[in-house]
Formats: structure tokens, C-alpha cells, sequence
């Protein structure tokens, strides 16, 4: 049976937060301090949903958006990728590298062994055109994340010319409702993968008797992030899973000063390369 591999996105796959590095298309690539105050507690996509009203506000275009954020550092090891015009010099110095090295190729190269999905609080466009970027779109079964749109922006009567007619903002909405107290309004990473857990199997069998994860056909759960918003699904994890967590960051220190609340193993990660090699020796 497969093993269900869940990555968070910011700071794990992109070593950047997507919704910061948003900022970099506007005026001084920053957000103002009157709207860095506007965020409350648990309230990120209302927050972002303002940011983006922000951003519609500068004439910042689709098109600006998007190759913008196409633009943001993959994680090392995750996928490494060398765009002539924004060569990086940890990428230039280091040896060649055998594709297979590169934990996210890696794994879809094995799709009997290895299945990939993402889970995370940034929304469907950044992780689609951050995907897209490094050739990556078919690497993840499922992106579960708050979902996206694109909404005309209202003319108002006193803009000159309707200069601001026909302009879209992005807009987006929680993935969904949930009772977790721990999480914010929008997305709690756990009940998220336990409800994938709970879907009914691919193939026939007996659903009967199985456990939840055994229905869905996996026989293990390896969860990979950061961020102290990733400690509520290393909580579900069985003795047998494990959780990656990067090496000081928030998600790192939670799970050292809880150990208790945490069953499966914990793994301390620098790049994608340390998770590749734990994969491999205990896979191969
Ligand atoms: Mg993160
Ligand atoms: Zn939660």
C-alpha cells in the first residue's frame, strides 16, 4: 500500500510565505502599516482578502501577479531549478544533480510507493503557478487549500475615465468550516486529512472491519511543514508515521516542548535532500 506523504507549501516546499511574498508587486514591495494592523487573530483570509483589495487598488494586473509569484525560491532539495536570469549561487556552486536526487521528483517517479498531496493556507493560485513554475502540476493528487477566484472590481462613478472598469481582484475563501480550536477560522490541516482519510477506497475490499486510513489503501502517513499551524495534524499520526519539522521553526519547537501529544516519529529537516535520505533508508 502507498504512503501518503502531506507537505505543507510555505516554507516547505517554497522557502518563502506566499502571502508576503505577494507584497513584492507593489509600490516599495511592501504592505503599509495601516494594513499590516488590520490582521486579527485567526482571520487570514479575511486579512488577505484585504491585501488583495490592496493590491487591485495599486492597477496591479493578473498578469503581474502571476509571474511575480511564479518567481518564488523552491525549498533546496525539494526541486532545484536554475532559470538562467535569476541563477542562484548555492545552485551554481554545488556538484551536478542526478534528477532523482531532488526529493519531489523522487517521489513521483515512484507513484506505487509514494502518494503526494499538499496541504496548506495559502490558496489555489499561488500553489498552481508556483507548481506550474518548476514543471511540477502532476506531482500532487490532491491540493487542499483555501480556493481562489478572480472578481470584478465594481466601477466607481468618480474614477476618471472608469479607468479601474474591466479590473479583477483576486479574492479567496476558507477551505472550509471546522470545530478544531486550535486552528484558524479557515483551514485545520488535521481534519482536513482525516476527512481524505475517511473517503471511500479506490478498489474494493473489506471496508467492514478496515480502519479509516486502511480504507483509503495507505499504510502510512508522513507529514512534512513548519509552521506551528502544522502541529494539529502531527497530532493525528500513528507510531508507525512520522512528521518532518524544519529545523527551528515553529512546528519544530511545538513538537519538542509537546512531546507527549505527538505518537509518530519526529523528524528534524534541513532541505529536502535529509528527507529523501531518511526515505531511502528506510524504503529501500
Ligand atoms: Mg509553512
Ligand atoms: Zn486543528
Amino acid at each position: 500500500m502507498p504512503t501518503l506523504v502531506a507537505f505543507d507549501f510555505d516554507h516547505t516546499i517554497v522557502d518563502c510565505n506566499s502571502d508576503t511574498y505577494i507584497y513584492n508587486v507593489l509600490p516599495d514591495r511592501m504592505l503599509p502599516q495601516r494594513m499590516r494592523a488590520m490582521y486579527m487573530d485567526g482571520q487570514w483570509t479575511a486579512f488577505m482578502n484585504q491585501v488583495f483589495i490592496h493590491v487591485s487598488e495599486q492597477s496591479v494586473t493578473k498578469e503581474h501577479m502571476r509571474s511575480v509569484m511564479k518567481e518564488m525560491p523552491m525549498t533546496t532539495g525539494m526541486k532545484v531549478v536554475c532559470h538562467a536570469q535569476r541563477c542562484r549561487m548555492e545552485i551554481c556552486t554545488s556538484p551536478p544533480l542526478n534528477r532523482s536526487q531532488e526529493l519531489l521528483l523522487h517521489l513521483r517517479s515512484r507513484p506505487d510507493l509514494y502518494e503526494c498531496i499538499i496541504v496548506s493556507d495559502s490558496n489555489t493560485f499561488f500553489i498552481d503557478w508556483a507548481l506550474e513554475a518548476h514543471g511540477l502540476p502532476d506531482a500532487f493528487r490532491r491540493v487542499i487549500t483555501n480556493q481562489a477566484s478572480w472578481e470584478s472590481v465594481p466601477s466607481t462613478s468618480d474614477a476618471p475615465g472608469g479607468d479601474d472598469s474591466g479590473r479583477q481582484r483576486l479574492c479567496i475563501r476558507p477551505y472550509h468550516t471546522h470545530t478544531c480550536p486550535r486552528c484558524s477560522l479557515n483551514l485545520c490541516k488535521r481534519e482536513a486529512i482525516e476527512e481524505l482519510l475517511m473517503e471511500p477506497p479506490a478498489a474494493e475490499g473489506d471496508v467492514e472491519r478496515a480502519t479509516d486510513r486502511q480504507r483509503r489503501g495507505y499504510d502510512r502517513v508522513l507529514y512534512i511543514g513548519d509552521g506551528g499551524n502544522d502541529f494539529c495534524p502531527a497530532t493525528m499520526l500513528s507510531a508507525g508515521d512520522a512528521v518532518f519539522a524544519r529545523s527551528g521553526y515553529p512546528l519544530h519547537k511545538k513538537l519538542l516542548s509537546q512531546k507527549s501529544e505527538v505518537s509518530a516519529e519526529v523528524v528534524a529537516w534541513d532541505s529536502g535532500f535529509d528527507i529523501l535520505e531518511w526515505l531511502r533508508t528506510r524504503d529501500s
